[in-house]
């Protein structure tokens, strides 16, 4: 992408509304635009990133074995009579009436539909198990939307369902969301720690949080400190075989939110005891046969017997993720993108934009980097160099090459590496070199 004709409305000042980094970075790097409370359009640098975090979510889902499907946004009031929620959800259901007089809403989650589907097209327990999926822009009318996309109204969610015939497998179900969800946040950099958490309005009764921990959190958290130093990534993860000893090793130390907290099992650890704030980005639950049941769902048994499948559902703020990110890699100069979610793969910055030898090594730079795959973004524009290093800065581009008239002069460019601020004097093919693969 060339900078020049890229929709990328940067601010030079700190937006006064915004509170924490995040919201503040986001408006800053012109990747969110307000529409109204908690409501945003993605400008196009917001959208790269927020499909990259949507990128990782679905791979790693497909890989537990989760298919994917899409629901709609809007919902028959039907299915929630059924399952008698339509009452109970209040206020945060934004209810529609269509021309016709019907009664509908903005699904804020998916639990009734996916049920009524599955219901449909499933007779007998050999259709089970079943594990199914979507990404989809859930509407919740929070009373206090703040924190910019961290709690919008409208948000992007990934929704997982599962059904399965007995508790034992719906606990396998539970367990493949459980590592898929450990996986997904450490290939994003994310320190996400399982916290046993309340079913709240979903009912059931085991559940966990994914917490990462930042200091702008709305959650108070409580965990062992060892948990920090567990890595998933180093795990060899079959998801047909029995994951209970991976999910012991993570709900094996204290960790609670609030909500759950044990003063006194917390103060077995001592020192050892991490009292924290976090951000929730992921919470998984199982809640067994309470909608199968009250919306009739049932399938034949191996006897003929009507069997209520045992059910899960499992949640990831894909939208929040993106400010959880920032919150957790930024610096006083702008976002610090981990290489797996950067929007771009790396910034090319022409000092001398019209210098016909600065433009083009620039340009065969562009070039080379396209067509590597590493998808660059160029800043050909005919401005201040200070103004380019900030805005490159600003938007968190991991590499950036720095073409200028004295160094093209000696055959060289500067490799910047936005993480460390490490700047490296080399040759335009080392450059490319090094960020190949
Ligand atoms: P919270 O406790 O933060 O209100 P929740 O318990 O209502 O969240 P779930 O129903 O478990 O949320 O939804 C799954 C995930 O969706 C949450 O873990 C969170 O990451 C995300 N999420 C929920 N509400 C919002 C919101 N208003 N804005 C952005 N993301 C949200
Ligand atoms: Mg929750």
């Amino acid at each position: 992408m060339r900078m020049s004709r890229y929709f990328l409305p940067t601010l030079k000042e700190d937006p006064s509304e915004a509170q924490i980094a995040s919201h503040r970075l986001m408006l800053r790097a012109g990747m969110i635009r307000q529409s109204s409370a908690g409501i945003y359009s993605w400008l196009p640098l917001g959208l790269k990133v927020l499909s990259k975090v949507e990128d990782v979510v679905r791979e790693e889902q497909d890989a537990a074995g989760a298919q994917e499907l899409l629901m709609p946004t809007i919902q028959p009031a039907e299915i929630w009579q059924e399952s008698g929620r339509y009452d109970d959800y209040g206020a945060e259901m934004l209810r529609i009436r269509d021309r016709h007089d019907r009664d509908m809403l903005f699904g804020p989650t998916n639990e009734e539909m996916i049920t009524e589907i599955v219901r449909a097209h499933t007779r007998s327990y050999k259709d089970l198990p079943k594990l199914l999926y979507h990404i989809q822009w859930k509407f919740r009318d929070e009373v206090r939307p703040r924190f910019g996309i961290m709690r919008g109204r409208e948000f992007l969610m990934k929704d997982s369902y599962s059904f399965d015939l007995t508790y034992e497998g719906a606990r396998a179900a539970y367990n493949r969301m459980f590592v898929a969800y450990l996986r997904t946040f450490a290939r994003m950099g994310l320190k996400a720690i399982p916290m046993a958490a309340d079913t709240g309005p979903i009912g059931g009764d085991l559940s966990h949080e994914f917490i990462i921990l930042a200091e702008t959190g709305e959650s108070e958290v409580f965990c062992h400190k060892d948990l920090l130093d567990l890595d998933v990534l180093g795990e060899s993860v079959d998801y047909d075989s029995d994951l209970q000893p991976i999910v012991d090793r993570w709900t094996g130390m204290y960790a609670a939110t609030d909500e759950k907290h044990d003063p006194e099992e917390a103060a077995k650890l001592g020192d050892r005891l991490l009292n924290a704030r976090g951000i929730e980005v992921g919470h998984i639950f199982y809640f067994g046969t309470k909608y199968s049941k009250a919306m009739n769902a049932a399938v034949a048994g191996p006897d003929g017997e009507h069997v209520f499948p045992e059910m899960g559902s499992y949640g990831i703020g894909v939208s929040r993720l993106v400010g959880g990110l920032i919150e957790a890699f930024h610096d006083e100069n702008g976002i610090v993108w981990p290489e797996s979610i950067a929007p771009f793969g790396a910034g090319i910055i022409n000092l001398k934009s019209g210098d016909v030898a600065c433009d083009d090594v620039a340009a065969d730079l562009y070039g080379k980097l396209k067509a590597m795959g590493r998808d660059p973004i160029y800043d050909d524009r005919d401005i201040r160099a200070g103004a380019k290093f900030a805005d490159m800065d600003l938007i968190g581009i991991p590499w950036q090459i720095v073409v200028g008239p004295r160094g093209v002069k000696n055959d060289v460019v500067e490799l910047k590496n936005r993480a460390n601020g490490e700047r490296e004097e080399i040759s335009a093919e080392s450059a490319l070199a090094r960020l190949t693969g």
